[in-house]
């Protein structure tokens, strides 16, 4: 099958690079031609586990290629898929759908009569249904549009991406169905189930997949603070809801609150598009409230546990990424806490093993450090904003040693209390019964 992919970022380069593997021949198109350059010549624009190699794997053989020509890379395609990025719009929380209408417009000169345009990017409902509006207006009559939303999670992205839980493939016409059950046949044959639905359902499904995963997130933090207050251990609490299979244990890690580039901006939208169809998503809006705050609060943490007053504090930050094994710094927790940290007049010393980068793109004033030692070098208090496997089994003794204060904020609960007590750390978890 001949694939087009327009955007290459976390989404369009792991997929194109996974359908490249699966035997099609792919092509990455990106408007950002410093991406495409880097990506000839072997150089990805994102960190990723693994991507590289699969990439290089692929174009060796000749089964993907990246292009800045739209029209070069669109006119032989059977199937095209977009995606780019679809942001909060500013002010509403809207999906911003300009790159979306902005590709169609561009790709409605130059397809292929018949090809299947696909949504990978998350849109809203009903976007389908413009696009197909925007083709026809552009004179082209042969086509079919699916949604295939994409559930892949950066930091696992190609494994996510070659054994999903589920492929989801919103097609209103067979020869759409037909085109997408062919493209993603190598992972029937591995017995990933396909839901096929209704175009508008496919859309509205991905939204609801992240508004629930934020919910579990928002309920296990606001129980994580019933723990404090009662002297209640939130890590058990989690177990035991956990293994009960109607629960499941995963998103239930008390912590700072979500960030990333998806939960955020897709329960806004969420909100948006429920707002417009007169519904009130009552559970939905309270989780976002409830993060908002949540992360807006984890910088009173750490103000306790230096004893009240911030300034002329110093901060060892480790972690600035919304997650591990990613370098994206998109709606990171790290972010509100360190600008309040600084506002409040403490001195920040961050390290992250691979945001870094990115990171020196949306701070200023603060030092980064070579590594987790360094950043608690004379630090008033260590925080541990996000869990990468370093920070997991980290000297502690060490850590402590040129410390100033010994005070270990830790906002993922990776240590116990009992671990930073033999190190001589004073202990702040997150709902790991009444602060001390
Ligand atoms: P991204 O910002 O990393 O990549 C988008 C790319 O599209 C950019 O490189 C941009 O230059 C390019 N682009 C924009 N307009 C273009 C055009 N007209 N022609 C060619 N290239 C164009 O975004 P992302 O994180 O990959 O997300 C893409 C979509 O996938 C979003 O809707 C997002 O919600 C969804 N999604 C993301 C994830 C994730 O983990 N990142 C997971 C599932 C779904």
């Amino acid at each position: 099958m001949r694939i087009a992919m327009i955007g290459t970022g976390y989404v369009g380069l792991v997929s194109g690079a996974c359908f490249a593997d699966f035997g099609h021949q792919v092509c990455c198109i990106d408007k950002d031609e410093a991406k495409i350059d880097g990506l000839n010549q072997g150089k990805m624009p994102i960190w990723e586990p693994g991507l590289e190699a699969l990439v290089k794997a692929n174009v060796d053989r000749g089964r993907l290629t990246f292009s800045k020509d739209l029209g070069e890379g669109v006119k032989n395609a059977e199937a095209v898929f977009i995606a780019v990025g679809t942001p909060a719009r500013r002010g509403d929380g809207h999906a911003d759908l300009t790159f979306v209408f902005q590709a169609v417009k561009e790709l409605a000169k130059v397809m292929a009569p018949g090809a299947v345009v696909v949504t990978k990017s998350t849109v809203p409902v009903g976007t389908g249904d413009k696009i197909e509006a925007i083709l026809r207006e552009q004179g082209v009559s042969e086509f079919s549009v699916a949604s295939n939303p994409e559930f892949l999670r950066e930091g696992a992205a190609i494994a996510d991406f070659k054994h999903p839980d589920r492929i989801v493939v919103g097609a209103e016409d067979q020869r759409a169905q037909d085109v997408l059950k062919e493209i993603y046949r190598p992972l029937f044959l591995n017995r990933a189930p396909i839901l096929i639905t209704a175009r508008r359902t496919a859309e509205l499904t991905k939204y609801a997949a992240n508004a629930f995963l934020a919910v579990k997130i928002s309920f296990i933090n606001e129980i994580a603070d019933l723990c404090e207050a009662v002297d209640a251990d939130v890590q058990d609490v989690a177990r035991g809801i956990g293994l009960d299979n109607r629960i499941g244990p995963k998103f239930l890690h008390a912590g700072p609150g979500y960030g990333g580039s998806c939960f955020p901006k897709d329960t806004l939208a969420l909100l948006q598009t429920a707002d417009e169809a007169g519904i009130d998503q009552r559970i939905v809006r309270t989780t976002v409230e409830v993060n908002d705050d949540r992360k807006s609060s984890m910088v009173e943490r750490v103000q306790r546990a230096v004893g009240g007053d911030l300034r002329g504090k110093r901060i060892g930050v480790l972690g600035l990424a919304f997650k591990p094994n990613t370098d994206d710094m998109r709606d990171a927790p790290s972010i509100p806490l360190i600008n309040t940290l600084l506002d409040r007049g403490a001195e920040v010393r961050a390290f992250d093993p691979i945001a870094q980068e990115q990171a020196e793109k949306i701070f200023k004033g603060i030092t980064f450090s070579p590594d987790a030692y360094s950043a608690a070098d004379g630090a008033d208090a260590v925080v541990i904003v996000t869990e990468w496997d370093e920070f997991r089994a980290l000297d502690l003794d060490k850590l402590a040693a040129p410390m100033r204060g010994k005070v270990l904020v830790d906002l993922r609960n990776v240590y116990s209390r009992d671990e930073a007590a033999d190190a001589g750390l004073a202990y702040y978890g997150v709902g790991r019964g009444r602060p001390e």
